[in-house]
């Protein structure tokens, strides 16, 4: 059994009198990509925020449950000693530094950094070859690149850390079709090379095909996990997520279940 580098148990998070999140288990095996589906306001932004520790900034906080990476609890953790931990986040949106140069951004990215002068070059190396026109365009300023230029920064900043685990946030966010694959190739890349990534994404089709485990949340509760494909393959997540038609589904499941071809029901957890 592969190890969980991210183990979320029990979480409940309040904004105020908003009860964002309630009792939600998540886990990230160490080395994959894990995918978090769900309709707008699902509380799919405020999972990542209660991982990253930057709840408090959005006036949100932990009432409940844990937050774990390996043995070390990140819960009621400073964002970052959580960044210095391994755990970055790319927030939606973008948000790279528009008046500093691109070189500038990644620096900034750098000052959560574990390890010293030469690891900050190694990761700097990394960035430049998984996007080279962040190299090409060290010198320009950052609000000039176009959307999909801005989430290859504002991605680069985040490995300039050196996570261990990436947090994405909607990467595919107001991209076109093309840059969307880009992106979605370097995430794999990203991951290959041994960095673990807890993606959320509108767009189910692009994520369930990165990610090998993912959950869909409902309402804040965690209403369906499993492994990618069998989510994928639900005709519930294909009716509501994938945008498969009704009628669609139920024929094909009922072929399945003729052929007897039918994949094994995923656990529907109770609300
Ligand atoms: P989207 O896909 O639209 O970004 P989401 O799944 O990321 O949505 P969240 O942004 O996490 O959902 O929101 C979950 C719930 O918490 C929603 O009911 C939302 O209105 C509420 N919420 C989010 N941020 C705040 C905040 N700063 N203050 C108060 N309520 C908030």
């Amino acid at each position: 059994m592969t190890a969980a580098v991210l183990r979320v148990r029990g979480l409940c998070v309040d904004y105020g009198p908003v009860r964002a999140l309630t009792g939600v288990d998540v886990e990230v095996p160490d080395g994959a990509v894990t995918a978090v589906l769900g309709a707008n306001g699902a509380g799919k932004s405020t999972l990542l925020r209660a991982v990253s520790g930057t709840l408090r900034f959005h006036g949100g906080a932990v009432t409940e449950g844990s937050v774990a990476l390996g043995e070390d609890r990140l819960h009621g953790v400073a964002p970052a000693r959580i960044v210095a931990a391994g755990v970055v986040q790319v927030p939606e949106g973008r948000q790279v530094f528009a008046r500093m140069t691109v070189a500038d951004n990644l620096r900034a990215g750098a000052l959560g950094a574990r390890g010293g002068r030469a690891a900050v070059r190694a990761a700097l190396k990394r960035v430049h070859e998984l996007f080279p026109v962040l190299a090409e365009r060290a010198h320009q300023r950052a609000g000039l690149l176009s959307g999909g230029e801005q989430q290859m920064l504002a991605m680069g900043r985040a490995l300039m850390a050196g996570p261990r685990l990436l947090l994405l946030d909607e990467p595919s966010l107001g991209l076109s079709p093309l840059m969307t694959t880009r992106i979605a190739r370097t995430v794999r890349e990203i991951n290959a090379q041994g960095t673990s990534v807890l993606l959320v994404e509108q767009n189910a089709a692009l994520a369930l095909k990165l990610a090998s485990t993912a959950c869909v949340l409902e309402n804040g509760r965690v209403a369906l996990a499993g492994d990618a494909d069998e989510l994928a393959a639900s005709d519930e997540v294909r009716r509501r997520y994938l945008g498969v038609a009704d009628e669609d589904a139920a024929t094909e499941t009922g072929a399945a279940v003729a052929a007897g071809t039918a994949r094994p029901a995923l656990s529907r957890w109770s609300a």
